[in-house]
C-alpha cells in the first residue's frame, strides 16, 4: 500500500491550488503540521471552527483543509482562553495538520466560482478578471444560461442548488426580468459590482452585499442599465467547491480517504420578519 506524508499532501495542494496565485493580502498554505507526518485521512471544510475541527479529530483525520484561513491577521498568543489558540492546540494535540486554500482555490478551473457556474448551468463560463498569464483562471465567472428564464425562477433554481441556510437567497430586482447572462463571485463580491462584465450581465450573484454598495449599484442600473442582484450565504456558495476538491485530492493521493465535513458553518440560525417586498412584479 502506498503511504503518503504531509509533504505529499502539500505538493498535491500546491499543484491544485498554487499558493502564488493567492491575493497578496491572503494567508494560504500550511498552518500546523509536520512534513513527515503520515496522511491517511483528509477532511475538507469551508471554515476552521470548533465544529469542523472536532469533526476532523473525531474521525482521526490527519489533515484538515479549509477554504478560509484560521490565521489571516496577526495574532500574538495561542493561549487556550482564546478560540484561535484553543483550536490550534486541539489540532496539534490531535496530530491533525491544517492547510488553507483560499483565494488560490477561488480562481482556477474547478475552483469556487467555476463550480458555482457549472452547478447553475452556465455555459462557457469565463473569469470576470482573468489571470494575465493563465486566462482560463481568475476572479469570478460570467457566461450565459442555455435558455432565458425569469429572475424569480432563476433564484428559485439557485436556492435548490445551494444547501439550505437561515438567510436563504435574497434578490434585488424585478422577479419577471428575463435572465440570460449571469455573472458571479463566490464569497464576498462587492468589489466587482462596477466591473463592465458585471454591469453588462442580467444578474450578479455574490455574498455579503451591504446596503450602500448594493443600493448604489441598483441606482446606477436604473440610470444606465445593470444587473439584478442575488445575495446568497457566503458559506453556502463556497461549500459547493468541497466535493470536487475532495475528488481532485483523491485522484492525486490514491489510498488516502478524503471526506467533506457535514457541518454547516453558516453563522446564522434563524430569521424572523422576512417577507416578499416586491415593488416591480405585475406592474
Ligand atoms: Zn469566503
Amino acid at each position: 500500500m502506498v503511504s503518503h506524508t504531509l509533504a505529499d499532501l502539500r505538493r498535491a495542494t500546491h499543484e491544485l491550488w498554487p499558493e502564488d496565485t493567492a491575493e497578496s493580502w491572503d494567508q494560504v498554505g500550511l498552518v500546523t503540521g509536520r512534513e513527515d507526518a503520515p496522511i491517511r485521512r483528509i477532511m475538507l471544510a469551508v471554515d476552521a471552527v470548533a465544529a469542523t475541527i472536532d469533526e476532523a479529530l473525531s474521525w482521526n483525520a490527519d489533515a484538515l483543509i479549509t477554504h478560509h484561513p484560521l490565521l489571516l491577521r496577526g495574532i500574538h498568543s495561542v493561549a487556550e482562553d482564546k478560540f484561535k489558540g484553543s483550536l490550534i492546540a486541539s489540532l496539534i494535540r490531535g496530530n491533525c495538520a491544517l492547510i488553507a486554500a483560499h483565494t488560490n482555490a477561488d480562481q482556477p478551473v474547478g475552483g469556487v466560482s467555476d463550480v458555482i457556474a457549472h452547478r447553475i448551468g452556465i455555459e462557457r463560463a469565463r473569469p470576470i478578471v482573468p489571470l494575465p498569464d493563465n486566462p482560463s483562471s481568475g476572479l469570478g465567472r460570467v457566461g450565459d444560461l442555455p435558455q432565458t428564464r425569469t429572475l424569480r425562477s432563476f433564484a428559485e433554481m439557485l436556492a435548490e442548488v445551494l444547501p439550505t441556510t437561515a438567510g436563504g437567497v435574497r434578490v434585488a430586482g424585478d422577479g419577471a426580468r428575463e435572465i440570460k447572462r449571469v455573472a458571479l463571485l463566490g464569497g464576498a463580491g462587492d468589489s466587482l459590482l462596477s466591473h463592465p462584465d458585471v454591469v453588462a450581465a442580467d444578474v450578479y450573484i455574490t455574498s455579503d452585499l451591504r446596503h450602500h454598495p448594493a443600493q448604489e449599484a441598483l441606482e446606477q442600473s436604473a440610470v444606465s442599465g445593470g444587473p439584478a442582484l442575488i445575495d446568497v450565504s457566503h458559506w453556502a456558495s463556497e461549500s459547493l467547491w468541497l466535493d470536487g476538491a475532495a475528488d481532485m485530492l483523491s485522484a492525486q493521493l490514491p489510498g488516502v480517504e478524503v471526506r467533506v465535513s457535514t457541518r454547516r458553518t453558516d453563522p446564522w440560525s434563524f430569521v424572523v420578519g422576512a417577507g416578499v417586498i416586491d415593488t416591480s412584479d405585475g406592474q
